[in-house]
């Protein structure tokens, strides 16, 4: 199939981006890396008048290390982010995930703004960022707006995003030593999307004990949620097999995914927990994340 007809722009500075959708919002769809957007508008399943291209501005491309965060531009490539020494040092566990999102031809051309902006629940990006406490800083004409993850996803791919609004940075607090962090989801094929996955966010005291824990589920909800159960469980006790299988427990009992052709509802229920059982054992063993 081919997309239906629309009208096109390329701008190639952040202002004339919002002077457009101030214009044009209400009609008119952002083109960033267009490995979602793309196949929507060939099956005819999103049908905006006008497309938005912003591969052009440049300015919304970039990897920082600012002042304790790390500071992504919203049209920085996946690939460049999975494959950036900075990213690597400073939040190991978003490299972590990248690696899971699609192929790598995909994560050439998909952005980083784009995953965040398209909230699909099966997605890495949207997951990681609430596990990490990110910052979505987003523009539009009439001034900027700083959401957090839990206020930016709405539900199934449906953000908070107002049309005339572009997201322009995500910014990822850098996590202080001795934090540990893993990703694990579980997909049928390499580059499927998860049928559900965890990512976790472990901070230890001297004596070994679990303080700031966070925990991240992808495909428990039609947006990211935390098992915060099982995080009230481990705070404050060592992170062990003990603890790892009592987790498995409280977000098994708490979690309700929708089933679908790859999977029912209670497969992803017991799937889910099991995912957030390695995430654990896995943060377990990791060495912490770099200051
Ligand atoms: C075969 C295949 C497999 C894939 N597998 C995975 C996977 O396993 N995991 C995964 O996470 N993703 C997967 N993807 C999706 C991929 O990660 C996309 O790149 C990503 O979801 C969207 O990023 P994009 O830059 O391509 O955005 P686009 O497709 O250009 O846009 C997606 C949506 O976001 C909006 N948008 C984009 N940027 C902005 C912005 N800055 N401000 C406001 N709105 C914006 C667009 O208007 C559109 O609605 C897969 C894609 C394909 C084709």
């Amino acid at each position: 199939m081919k997309p239906p007809r629309f009208e096109y722009d390329d701008p190639t500075t952040t202002e004339e981006a919002l002077d457009l959708l101030a214009q044009h919002g209400e009609d008119a769809k952002v083109l960033a890396g267009g490995q979602s957007l793309v196949p929507l508008l060939n099956f005819r399943m999103a049908r905006p008048d006008r497309l938005v291209d912003i591969n052009g501005i440049e300015e919304l491309s970039y990897i920082r290390h600012d002042n304790g965060t790390l500071r992504l531009g919203a049209m920085t490539r996946q690939a460049a982010v999975e494959s950036s020494d900075t990213a690597r040092q400073l939040c190991p566990l978003l490299v972590d995930a990248l690696h899971w999102v699609g192929h790598a031809q995909i994560r050439n051309r998909g952005t980083v703004g784009g995953s965040v902006a398209h909230a699909d629940p099966a997605a890495e990006l949207p997951v990681v960022f609430s596990a990490l406490g990110a910052s979505f800083h987003v523009r539009s004409k009439t001034g900027p707006r700083t959401l957090s993850p839990e206020d930016f996803f709405q539900t199934h791919r449906t953000t908070s995003l107002e049309p005339s609004e572009l997201l322009t940075e995500i910014e990822v607090p850098v996590l202080p030593a001795a934090t540990r962090t893993a990703f694990v989801e579980f997909a049928r094929r390499q580059g499927d999307f998860a049928l559900g996955g965890a990512a976790t966010v472990v901070s230890v005291d001297e004596s070994g004990a679990c303080r700031d824990v966070r925990i991240a589920l992808l495909g428990a909800a039609p947006t990211p949620i935390r098992a915060s159960d099982a995080e009230d469980a481990i705070r404050g006790r060592r992170l062990d097999e003990d603890a790892a299988r009592e987790a498995r427990v409280l977000t098994e009992a708490a979690i309700t995914p929708t089933g679908d052709i790859h999977g029912s509802g209670d497969y992803r229920r017991g799937l889910i927990a099991t995912m957030v059982y390695r995430s654990l054992l896995q943060a377990a063993s990791n060495r912490g994340e770099a200051a």
